[in-house]
């Protein structure tokens, strides 16, 4: 068995340029640097205003009424 630190996945945070991990002993986090969201947001993140892509892609449509 690998003692790699675990990593759950991020969700959109994964593919945003607001994502920083942050690596423990134990696991990898994800930290998010929109100031106007949480700094450690629940992952897998599906939905997020504040997303913006770090490919330069483009953002999914949002949901009515999000
Ligand atoms: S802005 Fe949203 S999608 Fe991007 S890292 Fe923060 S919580 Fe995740």
């Amino acid at each position: 068995m690998s003692n790699a630190p675990r990593r759950m996945p991020g969700g959109l945070c994964d593919r945003c340029v607001f994502q920083r991990l942050v690596p423990t002993r134990r696991s990898v986090f994800t930290m998010c640097e929109e100031p106007r969201m949480p700094r450690y947001p629940a992952v897998p993140v599906m939905r997020c205003p504040a997303f913006v892509p770090a490919d330069g892609g483009q953002a999914p449509p949002r949901p009515a009424g999000a």
